[in-house]
Parts: C-alpha cells; structure tokens; sequence
C-alpha cells in the first residue's frame, strides 16, 4: 500500500460523511409494521455506494419473505486470501422521536458527531469498507487481496432468515477471513476488537383476566387486575440486589479462564467509567457487584424492553383486562438458549397470581458467541487498527447479540471471525440520539486499508482454521 491510499481517504473524508447521510436519510426500520419499501430502498442506495466504490458483481440477494441483503466483490488477487467484510443496512426504529435533539432521519452534525439513526449501527460499516475500496482503487487500481463484502438487511430483528440465507449462499460466502463491522470501541479513540457476544432468550408474555375493560369503581375490589399481576411475576424474577431468582439460571454460565479474567482486570474499567458513560442519575445504584465488566460481558442479566396495559392517552378509571410486556435475558457462553428460555417461561407461570391467564409469543432463543482471540488474523487486525487509530488494540466483549456470528462463522468452516466497529459508549445504539463520533469513524477507514494489507499476507488456505478458532456454540443449539 503506498501512502497516497491514505492520503486519498484524508481527502475524501467530508464526501464518505455525505454517503453516510444519505443512508441515513433511508429509514429502512426492518421491524414487523413498517413499511418494507424502505429497506428495499436503502438496500439499492448501498448496492450504488459499493457500485461506485469500484466493487464488482453488485447484486441484491433475496430469500423469500427476508429483507434484502446487498453483496458486492473484488476477486482479482490471484493466490491471496479472500477477506469477507459483513454490516447491516436496516436500522431501529427511532423511538420517542420528541426525545431527539435533531429529527432521526436526517444526519446531523453536533460537536464531533454525527447525529441519527443507523449513522454508528450500522449504516457507517458498509461507508466504511466502501470508503476503503475506494482509496486503493482510486489510487493502486487494486486490493491487496479479495473482498466480498454482504450488507444485511434484517439484523435488527435477528437474522430470522439466516438459515435459508446460507443454505442459498453457503458457496458464494466461502472465505478466509470474516470481518464484523457491526460493534464497538472500548471508548472513544480505543481501537477495540470484540470476541465475546451475549445471546437472548426473549418473548412476549400477556396476562388476561377478564374479555373487557371493566369500571375500577364498580368492580375494583373482587376483581382481579392483570397490570398487577404481570409485575408481580416480573418482580419475582430478580431478589432485592437485581440478581436473578430463576432456578439453574446462573449454573450454566462458564467460568472465565485466568487470561480472560486477567484482560478484563488489565482495562480497569470502574463505577466512575460506567456512570459517565451508561449517564444514569446519580442516585441510581449500580447492581451487581463491584466487577462490572464481568457483568456486562460474561453474566446473564434480566430487561424488560416494553411494558404495556392502556396508554397515557387511553388512562381512565378502569380495572385492565390484560397486560403485556416484553422481556428476555442475555445470555452468556455456556447457557443453552432453548433451556433457559423454558426456565424464564416456568419461573414466571410460577408466579402468576390470582388464576390469571398466561400467554407467551415471539419466542426468540440465540446463543452467546465466544471466540479464542489468537492467531495470525486477529493480531494482523490488531495491528491495523493501532496503525489507524494511533493507539493500542483491547479485546473486549460485547453485552449485545448479533445472532449472525456464529452460525456464520461455523458455515466458513470456523474462519477466524473479528469484530469491529466505530461505535463507542457515547453512540446511544437502539435508543434516541445515536450517533457516531467522525474522529473514530475517520480513524476506523483508515484502519480499513492497514487491515486489508495486513490481512493479504496471510495463506489463502487459512491454517488456522483446525485449532485456533473454534466458535463455540453451546450443545444443542
Ligand atoms: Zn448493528
């Protein structure tokens, strides 16, 4: 790589900050009510950007009833190694959008960021690459090595179609190396390279009691209120510190072994970092003991997402006669989706009072993803990404899921799988106000083109698949 591939992107950063916004600008929401045109758009919009970035075969591959995802390649580097990059198009919805500062489909920029959503999860990962392409291209007229590159579009929902995605496209995805720009940094300016995922045992649960609305003051007494009930039964699955009371819940958990725990020490993270970052109000306790990495990347943890019975709007004196929410736990390696799943389904009928009805919907079961950090890709992506942020690379863990990696990774034949992105703590994913610090995202191209040449000097036939890189998922899943 010569200089002038970096020198290029330095001069083409306000124009990769204008193919951001205009993904932006697409509010392709992948979630059950929305309108689907819009993420056929953005996925036509990316197909142009990879287009124009000088990718080849740009194509938009459909599986029935799924979202459409965006692939592109670059297969002329006889001999080398062929890198797969993989980022998501289709974004959250935008929430309370009274909540946000500027409207959430419009990128703005604010003091070093650029504000909107999908800017940081994860619309910035396909600029990114394109972005990097482009600056060889433009500048060498080549890749060190061969890309394919795939933009998802229904990540955010979980990937419901990903078996039948790879089953059609197992070939087509063949390569030695998988690239995730779909995660975050350690902190701002913290080159960071993720290897563990939490997975999500989640549903719907509805508790009914009667077929109607009922007077609160004719018939409150006798008569049964699901909205209580319901909270009951969510507050007893945790005892007063926050920790869970689901039976075997914690048992399945694997242990950290002494490197592990010895890297979650050696970042030294503290109450101080959490509350600055997570800004919680000052009097709000923090659960969970004193090692608060640990409980983030390497312990379940229990959320209830949406709570719902009437409405602001709809409130009167009246006794429901259902109550609904959404809740789920984050699972960490070792547990087995499907079985912690019946153990929250058992906890909370267990729970329920007054011989309400219980219904449960929209199951979702995924496991943790854990990776063995070591071999000659991972260190060849460290390298990049402290040549292009100026800083040491950390390995860290990720309190989210992305059901993607795994079954992904084990379809590459276990090809090492590396996880990075350009988020950091301040990014305010799936909530309002996301937004992507440019100095990381700058750095984060940057780190693209040392990671293409870093990656290009390994085997084409990665030896290290065998041993190094097992991803292990948990038995049964
Ligand atoms: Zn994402």
């Amino acid at each position: 790589m010569d200089q002038e591939t970096l020198r290029f992107a330095k001069s083409n950063e306000a124009k990769f900050v204008e193919n951001l916004k205009n993904l932006v600008k697409i509010p392709s929401v992948s979630f059950p009510g929305f309108d689907p045109k819009w993420v056929v758009e953005s996925a036509e919009a990316v197909a142009g950007l990879l287009r124009s970035s000088g990718l080849q075969n740009v194509e938009i591959l459909r599986i029935k009833d799924a979202h459409p995802y965006v692939y592109g390649e670059w297969m002329n580097a006889p001999g080398k190694p062929t890198l797969l990059l993989y980022a998501h198009h289709d974004v959250q919805p935008a929430g309370r959008e009274n909540l946000w500062k500027s409207a959430p489909f419009e990128a703005v920029e604010r003091e070093g960021r650029l504000y909107g959503r999908g800017t940081a999860d994860d619309k910035c990962g396909a600029v990114i690459h394109a972005a990097a392409i482009l600056s060889y291209l433009k500048t060498s007229g080549k890749l060190p090595l061969n890309v394919k590159m795939i933009i998802e579009g229904e990540e955010e929902i979980g990937s419901p179609h990903l078996e039948d995605f790879l089953k059609a496209y197992q070939q087509k995805m063949q390569a030695d190396v998988m690239i995730l720009t779909d995660t975050g940094n350690y902190d701002t300016g913290i080159p960071s390279i993720t290897n563990s995922l939490r997975g999500m045992a989640s549903l719907d649960v509805t508790v009914k009691s009667a077929d109607h609305p009922l007077h609160s003051g004719m018939w409150g007494g006798p008569l049964v209120d699901p909205v209580q009930a319901l909270s009951k039964m969510i507050a007893s699955l945790t005892d007063k510190n926050g920790k869970m009371t689901i039976p075997g819940i914690y048992s399945q958990v694997r242990k950290l072994s002494p490197a592990e725990a010895q890297s979650l020490r050696s970042l030294k993270y503290t109450e101080k970092d959490f509350r600055k970052q997570a800004q919680i109000l000052p009097k709000t306790k923090i659960l969970g003991g004193k090692d608060l990495l640990l409980s983030l990347w390497r312990l379940p943890s229990l959320s209830v997402n949406a709570i719902q019975a009437s409405s602001k709007k709809d409130c009167a004196n009246i006794v429901n006669e259902s109550a609904w929410c959404h809740l789920g736990i984050r699972l960490v390696p070792d547990m087995n989706p499907q079985k912690s799943l019946e153990s929250l389904k058992k906890a909370l009928l267990k729970s329920a009072p007054w011989g309400v009805s219980v219904e449960f919907l929209n199951e979702n079961a995924s496991p943790a993803w854990l990776a063995e950090a070591q071999g000659p890709a991972f260190q060849a992506a460290a390298r990049a990404l402290e040549k292009g942020f100026g800083k040491k690379t950390v390995f860290i863990g990720c309190g989210g899921s992305i059901p993607f990696v795994g079954p992904f990774a084990k379809v590459l034949g276990g090809a090492p799988a590396i996880l990075i992105g350009a988020e950091d703590p301040y990014t305010n994913p799936h909530s309002e106000n996301e937004s992507l610090h440019l100095g990381d995202f700058f750095k984060s191209i940057q780190s693209a083109i040392y990671l293409y040449e870093e990656l290009s000097s390994l085997p084409a036939k990665n030896p290290e698949r065998p041993k190094a890189l097992q991803n292990r998922i948990p038995a049964g899943v």
